[in-house]
């Protein structure tokens, strides 16, 4: 669902942080490719998603804590967010991009998840997909 997306988000922001750090220009919201990546690294080919870890069911702490109210509606929601998430993976890798999910528990550790984008790109796009 659009209304539950992180677009503008601090953790989103966070990220774009990182990539100005690591001299990455990425666009933004890329509503052209599926599932509108938050980041495209058009010539890395490589899509971005900053995923908050209770709405696509990360399995940390975050993702875990069990909604106080209506629990049937959030947990249908959320599987249907992961089945989502599977799918624009599935069809970002189809069109040759590499999809990086970056979850938001993550981000408590900008350097590490700095790390992790270079080692993303310097690997070759073929382990993907
Ligand atoms: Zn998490």
């Amino acid at each position: 669902m659009r209304a539950v997306r992180t677009s503008g988000t601090s953790a989103e922001l966070a990220v774009a942080d990182i990539l100005r750090h690591l001299k990455l220009r990425a666009r933004r919201n890329v509503k052209a490719l599926p599932g509108s990546p938050d980041f495209v690294l058009r010539t890395l080919q490589l899509a971005i998603f900053v995923h908050g870890c209770f709405w696509h069911g990360h399995t940390c702490y975050r993702g875990a804590r069990a909604p106080k109210t209506n629990i049937a509606y959030w947990s249908a929601k959320i599987a249907r967010n992961k089945t989502r998430d599977t799918r624009v993976r599935r069809a970002l890798n189809a069109l040759g991009y590499r999809v990086m999910i970056i979850w938001e528990c993550k981000l408590k550790g900008p350097d590490a998840v700095a790390a992790r984008i270079a080692r993303t790109i310097a690997r070759p796009l073929a382990k993907y997909g």
